[in-house]
Order: structure tokens, then sequence, then C-alpha cells
């Protein structure tokens, strides 16, 4: 079994702790299943049933105290009132908007939308965090601080003591004792922990009275509890406990050639007579340990008009390729340790054999088998609005499209229906609440930018054997829709709010893919177990890696996962650590000084522009949980895929072949985000990390002193000063 752990969407079978039923911790159920971003989390079934009684009674106590509630908020609110700027801000996330890309098409007079904005309010490129990537950039948005404040410094982090990749976000912890007056519960059972640390602008809200709506801002999960509404995003499991699994299914023998990674689970289907298949649908582990809770396919197909009927969980539909079916609800197990999920399903073929695709199974926000809204209840409210939506952190399959399981059309159709509900939510918060702060994400402009940027750049390498011509428009068309949206915002907001256009990094294109760990095996500073203590090094061989569990770790001073940097092997941090702590800084001065300006000598380019020491750019109090140097990638190159998950290659640099082209985890400086304002801003250089006090500042609130921002309707103090 492969100890390695995958990453955005790459995908290997790796060891995750699981199953958590009914807050009984199996600890000793380690299984084998796919994840997205590395480890899944586990996942707590927590009995949905009660659950959902849990969430009908609360919404019951909401209705009951909730004349009580205006009247607290009424008296809260009365004195913010006084130094508010604005009744209402809403921000509007567009995650990966790029500021070069969106200023050519608004000087070509494309993005009517945008640029009214910029014309009545403001326009600038927005600075990024350090590393430039969402789940870093967002938790900075919210908290006003860097991540060495907030604790979030990559999609992974590494465990201490085993060095492998582990989620950064969230984990799975013991429940603690609870002290109720003189009385003291015991602890016991598990629970999932969120890892972002600092207070985010919507508790400082709560806390003066001031209503907010948070919609998908990316690592909240488990969502706050405040009083506030908040949906929850990136991070969210799906019912596997893992950050997202599909399942595609082939009649026997026709499974399509696959890359050794697998982002999902492939299986074949079972004949059930003549042009009738039944195909496995894995669910939640099972209590005992002893394998996955299933529920049953049933498909017949009619080659002859090109269509299948598919029964699940005593639902009938029929589909045609190209088009998606509704959210299927499937309940798994039983009584009171029935999990619900929902899913959707495309065909992916007819010749040569049948086959479907079954996204994820995203966590039903009709009955959550655990709390993916605050209150809780919200999402259950949302939902029978709206219709069922889509729950799970990184809900566009970008992984399925990775793996080639379904095309670049399937992924666009499933994107921007993921489009649509977040509209409705987000609408719907605009339409009902006139004060206080409205904040939501999108993520389509990040997850398309990801899978299509290639079509931007004839030479990509991962343009071989795909298309380039039907969607090479497709970047294009996102940004005017990217605008319609902005102007559908336009029309809901009115002259006593504040319309803030927010995205958290730029994009650039992904061509090559750097290998920090094999530098590392090269340069003398990471050693595998089979490697001799002098002498040449055995070649690994081109297509082949060597795991985290390969490493030597007592002789390997320097390692890297994930997509920001790397890490020191710290004597009395890290286990079998080895290298002086009082060493530690000289060590990264040293392989820095080796590693900028890194040549690829195959493109006659260089593909480290720089590289910073934490020491020089964290101040925060979580800077040790983080990578120990921050690498800059000259645009076009990014960590390679086996790098994001600890592995050593033969190679150093190679081609990035992933439909998967375009990235932002390169130089911050080259890849800053966008900020558009209907306000006029002060701020000549707005920084991600200013929109917390800024949104707060608007509202008429201080910003609190663990904020490292400043509002950019405030002059910049440098320019005060000078
Ligand atoms: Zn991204």
């Amino acid at each position: 079994m492969s100890p390695a752990i995958d990453f955005l969407q790459h995908i290997v079978p790796i060891l995750v702790a699981g199953p958590v039923v009914l807050g009984i911790f199996n600890a000793n159920a380690l299984v084998a299943v796919p994840a997205y971003i590395g480890p899944g989390a586990g996942f707590a079934l927590g009995g949905s049933f009660l659950f959902a009684l849990a969430g009908i009674l609360l919404a019951f106590v909401a209705v009951l105290v909730w004349p009580i509630r205006v009247v607290i908020r009424s008296l809260r609110g009365r004195g913010r009132l006084k130094n508010a700027k604005v009744r209402r801000v809403v921000v509007l996330g567009l995650d990966g908007l790029d500021p070069l890309i969106t200023r050519k098409m608004m000087d070509e007079g494309q993005l009517p939308n945008l640029i009214r904005l910029k014309d009545e309010g403001g326009f600038r490129p927005l600075g990024t965090t350090w590393p430039a990537m969402s789940p870093v950039g967002w938790s900075t948005f919210a908290t006003g601080v860097d991540p060495s404040g907030h604790n979030i410094f990559d999609f992974l982090s590494r465990d201490k003591v085993t060095h492998l990749p582990v989620l950064s976000s969230t984990r799975l912890s013991e429940k603690p004792a609870k002290k109720i007056g003189p009385i003291t519960l015991p602890g016991g059972g598990h629970r999932f922990e969120l890892l972002k640390r600092s207070k985010p602008f919507w508790k400082t809200c709560a806390e003066a009275g001031v209503e907010s709506s948070i919609l998908r801002i990316p690592i909240t999960f488990p969502p706050d509890k405040f009083g506030g509404k908040m949906l929850s995003a990136m991070c969210v499991p799906d019912l596997r406990g893992t950050q997202g699994t599909f399942s595609h299914y082939t009649e026997p023998g026709k499974k399509a050639e696959t890359s050794r990674t697998t982002g999902g689970v492939r299986m074949d289907l079972e004949p059930d007579g003549q042009d009738r298949w039944t195909a496995k649908l894995l669910g939640p582990d099972k209590p005992d340990g002893t394998g996955s809770m299933e529920a049953v396919i049933m498909v017949s197909i009619d080659e002859q008009a090109k269509q299948a009927t598919f029964t699940l969980a005593g639902q009938t539909f029929m589909l045609r390729p190209d088009e998606y079916s509704e959210w299927i609800p499937v309940g798994f197990g039983s009584g009171t340790q029935k999990a619900h999920g929902i899913c959707k399903i495309r065909i992916t073929g007819f010749e040569p054999g049948f086959s479907f695709y079954v996204s994820p199974l995203h966590i039903d926000p009709r009955r959550p088998a655990m709390p993916i809204s605050n209150p809780p209840h919200y999402a259950m409210a949302l939902s029978r609005l709206q219709g069922r939506f889509a729950t799970l952190g990184l809900a566009e399959d970008t992984w399925a499209l990775n793996e080639r399981v379904i095309d670049e059309q399937a992924f666009l159709d499933q994107a921007y229906a993921i489009h649509e509900e977040r509209k409705i939510q987000f609408f719907h918060a605009l339409d009902r609440q006139p004060e206080g702060v409205v904040s939501v994400v999108f993520d389509a402009t990040d997850r398309i930018q990801h899978m299509f940027f290639r079509y931007l750049d004839p030479a990509h390498p991962a343009n071989e054997g795909k298309d380039t011509e039907i969607h090479k428009d497709a970047i294009f068309d996102l940004y005017r829709k990217a605008d319609e949206l902005v102007g559908e915002t336009l029309d809901r907001v009115g002259k006593n709010d504040a319309l803030l256009v927010v995205s958290d990094h730029g994009f650039k294109q992904f061509q090559r893919g750097v290998n920090l760990n094999s530098w590392f095996r090269e340069n003398g500073y990471l050693f595998l177990k089979t490697d001799p203590e002098e002498g040449p090094l055995s070649v690994i061989p081109v297509g082949e890696r060597s795991e985290v569990g390969d490493i030597d770790w007592p002789r390997t001073r320097a390692y890297t996962n994930g997509l920001a940097g790397y890490y020191v092997n710290v004597k009395g941090r890290e286990k079998d650590g080895c290298v002086d702590p009082a060493q530690a800084l000289a060590l990264k001065k040293e392989i820095n000084d080796k590693l900028r300006g890194l040549p690829d000598p195959a493109k006659d380019s260089e593909a480290i522009t720089e590289l910073w020491a934490s020491e020089e750019i964290y101040h925060g109090p979580y800077r040790e949980n983080g990578p120990d140097v921050i690498v800059g990638y000259k645009p076009g190159y990014r960590t390679d895929w086996d790098a994001a998950v600890g592995a050593v290659s033969g190679t150093v640099i190679s081609d990035n072949t992933r439909s998967w082209s375009g990235d932002h985890c390169m130089d911050p400086r080259q890849v800053p985000g966008v900020l558009f304002t209907s306000l006029p801003f002060a701020s000549t250089r707005p920084n991600l990390v200013d929109m917390a006090p800024s949104v707060l500042d608007l509202l008429g609130l201080a910003a609190p002193g663990h904020m490292t921002g400043r509002s950019i309707f405030r002059e910049d103090e440098a320019e005060v000063a000078s």
C-alpha cells in the first residue's frame, strides 16, 4: 500500500485514519482511500437522524427567540451605526481572478460591469499571501493577519513524527472534558477541529451586533459558532471522509489505461442480463471497519437511442450522454446510523463500451450527517429553498478531468451548475439581509483556469493528445461570466452599500514541474534508505518515484511536501530530525543561495526567482508550523505532482502534461489578485491582509489589535509619513 498522499486531484491510495462512527473512533482501522488533497480527515457519522432532529428543534427555538434577538441586536447595533460609512458591505470573492487578464479584457471594452466598478470606485491589483494559494489567502482575508498569525500555510502541512503530508486545516481530535459549573462532563469520542487560528472579522461583527452571511469562504469547516450565518467551504469532506472521491464504471475489460495515480474508484460493471448492468457505489466505512457501506446502481442501456435508464436508492431516471442527472440522494446504513449523501451521474461513453461517472458523494445539505453551516439548520433551510446543492469543499471535480474520466465539457457543465447554485445562495442573502456583511466566494474562476489555462498557450506540454480548439475561449467566457455575476450583484446593491470584488491571487501557466526532493537528493541534503553512505546514488527510473516512507530521515536535512516551500529536518522538532536548531538558518541560506536562479537547461530559463526564509517574512505565533522556506517559482514553474506529496523522483524539472495546466503557487509577487470597489479607496498598495480591517472600517468598527492589515479607505501609513 502506498503511503503517498495525493494532492489536488492527483491521486494515489493513501493511509487515512477512519472511520468515525457515532463518535467511536477506530484508530486501528487504517484503510486505503483516495483523496483529493492529501488525507481526508476521516468521517464523523454522528447519527444523522439525531442531528436532523436537533436541527429542526434548533430552528424552532430560533423562531421563538427571534424577537428577543432583534431587540438585542438593535440595542447593540446602535453604537456602531454612528460611525458606519455604509449600512451593508458586500464582498464578492472571485477566487483566482487575474488582474492582467481582467485589465486586458477591460481595455478591449469587455467586462462592462467591472469597468463600471473601476470608474465609480476603484481597481488595483491586490497583494496576495506568501504563499499565494486559496486556503492561505482567504484565511488572511478573514483574519487580517499573515499565515504565521492564522496557521494555514498550504493545503497540506507535515506530520512532525511521520513526515507525511496531512491536511492543514482540519483534523480529527479527541473531545476534551467539558466543565459546566461544578460538574465536569467526561471527554472521549472524536470531533473535527478547525486548525485555523486568530479571529475572523465576522466574529468581531457578531460581537458588535452586526449581522453577517459568510458563504463558502475557504477554510471554514467545521463552521464557526458565532452570531451570524455561515455555509462551510474548502475542506468539507465527502461522505467517505475524503476531499472528494469520484466513481467511474466501465464494461469489463474496457477500463481506460490509467497512470500510476488514480483519483477515484474505478470499477467494472457487473452484467445483469442483455444490456443491463449493476454497479456498486461505495459509501462511508462500516462501523466495524470491515469495508465500505454500499448502494447499488442498476442501469439498462438503449444503444440505439443512445440513452440509459438508471435506478439508484429507489429513484429511476433516464440520461443521455452529455447531461448530468439531478442531485440523487442516497442513504447508507440504517436507523440512527444512517448517513445521507448526494451525487450526480453522467454517461461518459457508449463506444467502445458503456461507461459512466458518479460524482463524489457530497454531504446531503437537507440531512447533513455533520454540521456544514452555522446555525446547523441553515444548510437545511437553504436546501428547502433552492433544492439540494454541492456541499463538498472542493466541489468542482478537477481530479476527474485531470484523470480524463470526464471531458472538458463535462467539467464546465459541472462547474457552472455549482456556480448557479451559489448565486442563489448569495442573492438570497443579499435580498434578505439589508445590513451588516454579506461575503461569498465563487470558485469556478479558480477551478476553470486551473484546467483550461493550457488553451492560452499553444506550446503547453499539457496540450499533447488533447483538444486545443473547442474550448479555446473557455477562460474568456469565464471572465465574462464573472462580470455578469458582478452585474447581477450590482443590481442588488444600493447607495447604502459598499461592494468589494476580491480575488485571492491571479493565474499563470504551469508548464514545468520542479521536484525539490530530487534536487535535495542530488545535492546531498536528502537520502533514501537504499542510498549508500558514499559514492554514486542509484537512478530512479523515469515514471517511478520513492515515497516519504523510503526516505532515510536521520540523514536527511531538507525535504518538501505541499506547494508552498520546504522544511528543514530540525533536531527536537521533527522525529529523527538531524539539523541542530542553531544551524537551521545557516542551512537555509546555503540551500537558498544554490536554488536561487535554479537553471532549467531544457528551456534555457530559470525555474526559481527568489526564496524567503520564514524568519524574514513571518512574525506571528505559528511560524514554526509552516514551511521553513517559501519558494518563489518563476511563472511557468511550480512544485511537481510527486514533490507535492513528499515523493522523490529521478528528475528535478519535468513537463507538466496534466489538464491542470494553470496555477498560482509561484512567486507571490507575480500572481496578485484583484480588488474592485464601489467606493473610492486611498491605499495604493492594497493587500489581502487589509480586507478584514477595511470591512470593519466601513461598518464603523475598529480593527482588533491582532490584525496587521490597514483599512484601504484610509491613507497608507507610509504615504502619510512621506
Ligand atoms: Zn487554485
